[in-house]
């Protein structure tokens, strides 16, 4: 049963239990949101330039993560 695999890898993601494949990132003097980077850019859009990168990668916990890199790096991650 393929879907129900992936439903329980995207749950997995989304509740912040697995680490996604993406850098977990700050932006530099901004907020203290944790950003997920991918190569020249946050998945929100912020430069690569803006934003101090961490050496672990990002993981979708519900709080202190910016909303948007969240779903876009739990999409991303949970794909076959
Ligand atoms: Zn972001």
């Amino acid at each position: 049963m393929p879907q129900l695999g992936h439903r329980f890898r995207s749950f997995r993601f989304a509740f912040g239990l697995a680490p996604t494949s993406f850098a977990a990132c700050l932006e530099t003097g901004g907020s203290v949101l944790e950003h997920a980077l991918a190569n020249e850019a946050t998945l929100c859009g912020i430069p690569r330039r803006q934003v101090t990168v961490y050496r672990h990668l990002f993981v979708a916990k519900r709080s202190g993560r910016c909303s948007d890199c969240r779903v876009r790096a739990v999409d991303a991650s949970s794909r076959p």
